[in-house]
């Protein structure tokens, strides 16, 4: 089995579409693939393919927050003087708890004269599932509920129903979020390589080293997909140079194409809107290097472009008193 992350650090790029495009490429090709829809704050994989229903939704859980039982409330505020999170507000002649800012921590329950107050889970999300797309591979998508926090570990659920669809000849694309949050960490760990999408600007290069060096963190072998590549050829040229420097293996390019926007207005993926058009050749063109440089010859390739150590994380620590009283870090 090899779990494939897409990432890209910057939104936008086109990871979405590489995923999708991808997981019907090498589905064409034979391949056992899961498509796992990792961006649970913004899923939009369904989108590219046209999906409108599921097979399956699941809630998903996770957290504690408070919760008053009015029948024995007296309206004594103790819950509210003691909240440092300030979740609790007067309001409408009675306190309510904020489900947003609640932090589950109960402070407010040990203070209460009438034990009132008690904790209920949190449905951060859901997870979402089409056993079976037109193209015979399985999508699990999430959803994260309104107003959570960015889920890691709803994403982690995400990929261990995406692998309950695979078996040991598997391929799970995984579809990531943008930038480099506990969403992102959670889709690249375990993962066995990435490939990073990235465009030719300041912005999404300065991005694409970011999610590189989590990338590296764990020891995972990156492959390169630079999309509309020709809006600024001398900045592909900067992006491949870095790839080159980085160890990094470049896959090639997909130009600028309006047929992309008009076939994701039309639910449909571009390789099957629009087949002809210069994007979907480029796409079906990447995704057939990447079975031939790739999984054709997995071992070699991972161990030719495995970072040769991993680069551990090493937080930045600030300590109270390295900071003016204006905010400012000394
Ligand atoms: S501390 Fe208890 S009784 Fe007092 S307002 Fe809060 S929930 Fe009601
Ligand atoms: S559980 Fe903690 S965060 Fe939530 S309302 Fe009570 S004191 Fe505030």
């Amino acid at each position: 089995m090899i779990e494939v992350a897409i990432a890209s650090g910057k939104g936008g790029v086109g990871k979405s579409t590489v995923a999708a495009s991808l997981a019907i490429h090498f589905s064409k090709q034979g391949y056992d693939v899961v498509l796992a829809d990792a961006d649970a704050e913004a899923p939009n994989v369904h989108l590219v393919l046209g999906i409108n229903s599921w097979d399956e939704v699941r809630s998903y859980s996770e957290g504690y927050i408070a919760k008053i039982d009015y029948s024995k409330c007296t309206g004594c505020g103790r819950c509210a003087e003691v909240c440092a999170f300030k979740a609790v507000k007067y309001v409408g002649g009675r306190y309510v708890i904020s489900e947003l800012t609640c932090e589950g921590c109960l402070t407010c329950s040990l203070v209460c004269p009438e034990s009132a107050i008690s904790r209920t889970r949190v449905v951060a999300g859901e997870v979402r599932v089409v056993r079976r797309t037109r193209w015979g591979f399985p999508l699990v998508s999430s959803l994260l509920t309104l107003g959570r926090p960015n889920s890691g570990k709803l994403v982690t659920e995400v990929k261990n129903t995406a692998r309950t669809f695979a078996n040991d000849n598997s391929i799970i694309i995984i579809d990531s979020a943008a930038g480099i949050g506990c969403q992102v960490i959670a889709s690249l760990a375990g993962a066995h390589m990435t490939v990073l999408i990235a465009e030719p600007t300041p912005a999404s290069f300065s991005d694409l080293k970011r999610v590189h060096a989590v990338a590296k963190h764990f020891g995972i072998p990156s492959a390169l997909i630079i999309n509309k590549s020709d809006i600024n050829p001398d900045y592909t040229e900067v992006i491949t140079e870095y790839a080159k420097k980085e160890k990094i293996d470049f896959l090639g390019t997909i130009p600028y194409d309006e047929d992309i926007p008009k076939s994701l207005s039309l639910l449909k993926p571009p390789t099957e809107a629009f087949p002809q058009s210069p994007a979907s050749k480029a796409l079906r063109n990447v995704a057939r290097v990447f079975e031939e440089r790739i999984l054709r010859n997995w071992s070699k390739w991972r161990s030719e472009f495995k970072p040769t150590e991993a680069r551990p994380y090493v937080p930045i620590i600030i300590k109270p008193d390295e900071h003016s009283i204006s905010g400012e870090v000394k």
